[in-house]
C-alpha cells in the first residue's frame, strides 16, 4: 500500500501574494470583457433603425396611429394605417406593383415607418438627440419635421432586411431607390431609375442638400 505524501503548505505571504494575483487577474478579465461589450454596443447602436426608437418610446407620449406611428406587421397592402394610406399615391403605388413582384419571391414588405406627423417627427428628432448625445449626430440619422421626406408622405422605412435587400436588386425596375447608405431600409421614388439604375447613395442625410434648409 502507497500513501500519498501530506501536501506541502504554502507559507502565509505566498497564499496572500497568490490571492492578490488572482484580484488582479479576475479585475483585469473582467474590464476586457466591459470594454468588449462597450465596443460593440457603440457599433450596433447607431445602426438601429428609427422604427426601432419609435416603438421604444411611442408607448409613452400621446402620439397614435393619426400621427403615422405604426404597430410591427403591417404591410404595404394595408389601408387603414395614415403610416401607409397617406404615402405619396405615386410611391404607395410603386411599393405595392413591387410587393407583388416580390410575393413570387416569398418576399412580403412591411411598413416600419411610413408617413409621419410634423408631431411624430419632433419626438423622433428628439429621441435621436438623447440616444446620440447630440443634435450634430442626431442629424446623421433623423431630419427636422422641416425637412423628412416622411413628413411629406415620400418615403417608406420597409422590413425585414430580406425585404429591403430585395428591393436594393430589384426596387429600380419599380422606380424604388435607396437614398442613404447608412439607411438600408429607406426609400423613395426616384422614377428616373426606371429602366436605368437608381442615384448614387448619399453616406447620410447631412449629405443630403434637403436637409440644409
Ligand atoms: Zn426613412
Amino acid at each position: 500500500m502507497t500513501r500519498n505524501p501530506p501536501p506541502a503548505r504554502l507559507p502565509a505571504r505566498r497564499i496572500r501574494r497568490n490571492r492578490w494575483l488572482l484580484l488582479a487577474v479576475a479585475a483585469a478579465v473582467l474590464t476586457g470583457v466591459l470594454a468588449g461589450v462597450m465596443a460593440i454596443a457603440l457599433t450596433v447602436g447607431p445602426q438601429l433603425p428609427t422604427s426601432w426608437l419609435s416603438s421604444k418610446h411611442s408607448s409613452k407620449s400621446s402620439l397614435s396611429a393619426a400621427d403615422g406611428v405604426v404597430p410591427e406587421g403591417v404591410t404595404v397592402l394595408d389601408d387603414t394605417y395614415e403610416a401607409v394610406t397617406r404615402l405619396d399615391p405615386a410611391l404607395l403605388d410603386a411599393l405595392r406593383r413591387a410587393a407583388t413582384a416580390a410575393a413570387a419571391d416569398g418576399v412580403e414588405f412591411y411598413v416600419n415607418s411610413g408617413w409621419r406627423s410634423p408631431e411624430y417627427q419632433n419626438q423622433l428628432l428628439r429621441e435621436a438627440v438623447a440616444a446620440h448625445g447630440s443634435e450634430d449626430e442626431a442629424a446623421r440619422w433623423v431630419a427636422t419635421a422641416a425637412t423628412s421626406p416622411h413628413v411629406s408622405g415620400d418615403a417608406a422605412d420597409i422590413g425585414h432586411s430580406d425585404a429591403a435587400q430585395w428591393l436594393a436588386e430589384h426596387g429600380a425596375e419599380h422606380g424604388l431607390c435607396r437614398i442613404y447608405r447608412n439607411e438600408p431600409w429607406h426609400f423613395e421614388l426616384r422614377t428616373q431609375a426606371i429602366g436605368h439604375r437608381c442615384p448614387d447613395m448619399y453616406a447620410n442625410p447631412t449629405e443630403d442638400p434637403r436637409m440644409r434648409q
